[in-house]
């Protein structure tokens, strides 16, 4: 038979339009409707060959645990580069998780007046105390620090082995954490342990004011911080509220905003354990919002998804704000699970027919079609944080992360850190690395990293005039990055 047109027929595919069809495919990714400029033009072909070497080589950083990776990464050209980009926004942060242990360690515990145990279950408690605290549930003897470092030959050991209760950074993350149960159990005991340093009141503002540098350093120009505004407490043994907490992060961050220029703000997403207490939590929210509208965002639930209570669960307490005909955005970690088809797979729907403002992790997210049209849609982004992922183990090579998908959609996405502390990660520049490089491989570009950093902005929680302000500004530091390293 002979074919008239080269398409109705099995033989060889016409050219021109396989070309076509690729260009259409590659332009519905993350970026991939952006026009790069002649300059972005040289600095993404120089990526790419960058691309090239470290996709080559025998070992490749994504498809290693993070941990393991880390100095592979800090040696990468790609992640220098990424260093020095502008990336926007941090949006997915949590405030005990926010400053690297080595400075907790190093700095706060050397403060006078601090005290540790030991706790039976091998983990560690601080306390700061104008005298000797007396024993607890779960201390027996506690010992004042720099009496216990006069005593010990190897005072760096030593603290080594305190940063190891604050952080799960080993070298050996497969033999030390075999599965999730394991994982979880260290990183909530990490989080009570750091907690006695961090809620002490002269910490707390040291301690944000460090979280704001580490974040301004690797060029990040604004922060949504999850927070439960944990009391605070003075050395005397006097305790603080959640408003004095509140009125302290903003305090922090006018004082930060005013040495560093450049730098945009801060806002709190107020965070409340999964537990039964939580309609009261959500009108705590609600009165926090409405007292403190430009610090306040809005409302999230944590804590382990997998073992928690379902968002529907919880479906009375957070109408709540609609009865009482108040606004309180929700900004709820949903999806961040394995487990297919169970309740709490439910919560990525959930969480959208609550209005949610954005999504955090959203890993289940692929898999749940009508979710997606339905976010997508309402342009609701997803906060992806792939190490927080990968170290707490719902995929091993980020290649296989299925935020893949997403990206090659274009679905509406930020990248944020979670727990930086806990992973050994300092800003977003990591997690940017495992996205660009890892996630998206070779189709993702300078595009798809100028689209993610203004999504940062653009999907914050920031009113309409600062979003403007910020882009803006964060827009200026991006072509002096493209100059800077383009030629
Ligand atoms: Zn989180």
């Amino acid at each position: 038979m002979h074919c008239m047109y080269m398409r109705d027929c099995d033989g060889m595919p016409d050219p021109a339009q396989r070309d076509l069809l690729m260009r259409q495919e590659a332009s519905r990714q993350t970026g991939g409707q952006i026009v790069l400029t002649a300059a972005e033009q040289k600095l993404d072909a120089y990526l790419h060959r960058l691309k090239e070497q470290e996709m080559s080589a025998a070992q490749f950083p994504p498809a290693i645990h993070f941990f393991k990776a880390k100095h592979l990464i800090q040696r990468s050209s790609i992640f220098k580069l990424l260093q020095k980009m502008p990336k926007g926004a941090a949006l997915h942060v949590h405030s005990s998780a926010l400053v690297s242990v080595d400075w907790l360690v190093k700095n706060v515990t050397y403060r006078p007046h601090c005290y540790v145990c030991f706790t039976w279950d091998s983990s560690v408690r601080f306390l700061f105390s104008a005298r000797p605290p007396p024993p607890r549930w779960d201390c027996f003897s506690w010992q004042l620090l720099q009496t216990l470092r006069g005593k010990l030959g190897d005072p760096t050991g030593f603290d080594n082995s305190l940063m190891q209760h604050l952080t799960l950074f080993t070298q050996d993350p497969d033999g030390e954490y075999p599965n999730q149960d394991v994982v979880w159990e260290k990183f909530e005991k990490a989080f009570i342990a750091a907690a006695g340093l961090i809620t002490h009141a002269p910490v707390l503002r040291d301690y944000f004011y460090k979280g704001l540098e580490e974040l301004h350093q690797d060029n990040i120009m604004y922060l949504e911080l999850r927070s439960g505004l944990s009391r605070t407490y003075e050395l005397d043994g006097t305790i603080h509220d959640k408003v004095w907490t509140l009125k302290t992060l903003q305090e922090v961050t006018t004082k930060f905003t005013a040495d560093h220029p450049d730098f945009l703000g801060a806002r709190v997403i107020f965070v409340h354990e999964k537990s039964l207490k939580v309609k009261a939590a959500v009108q705590e929210a609600i009165q926090l919002q409405k007292d403190f509208p430009d610090v306040v965002a809005g409302f999230d639930m944590v804590g382990r998804e997998d073992s928690g209570r379902t968002l529907w669960y919880f479906r009375e307490a957070l109408s709540l704000p609609a009865e009482l005909g108040a606004t309180l955005p929700y900004f709820f970690h949903a999806g961040e699970t394995d487990d297919e088809g169970t309740d709490i797979d439910q919560n990525i729907l959930d969480a959208l027919l609550f209005n949610t403002s954005r999504i955090g992790h959203g890993y289940a997210l692929a898999r749940h079609p009508l979710s997606k049209e339905l976010a997508k849609k309402k342009n609701v982004a997803v906060e992806l944080c792939p190490i927080s992922n990968q170290v707490l183990k719902l995929v091993s090579d980020l290649r296989n992360h299925p935020a893949t998908v997403l990206m090659s959609e274009g679905h509406p996405m930020v990248i944020s850190s979670d727990d930086p502390s806990l992973f050994g990660t300092s800003g977003l520049s990591y997690d940017f690395y495992q996205a660009f490089v890892g996630i998206g491989g070779f189709k993702a570009n300078l595009g798809t990293l100028k689209e993610l950093a203004a999504n940062s902005i653009r999907y914050s929680s920031l009113p309409a005039h600062l979003k403007e302000k910020g882009h803006v500004a964060w827009e200026t530091k991006w072509d002096a990055f493209v100059a800077d390293n383009c030629c």
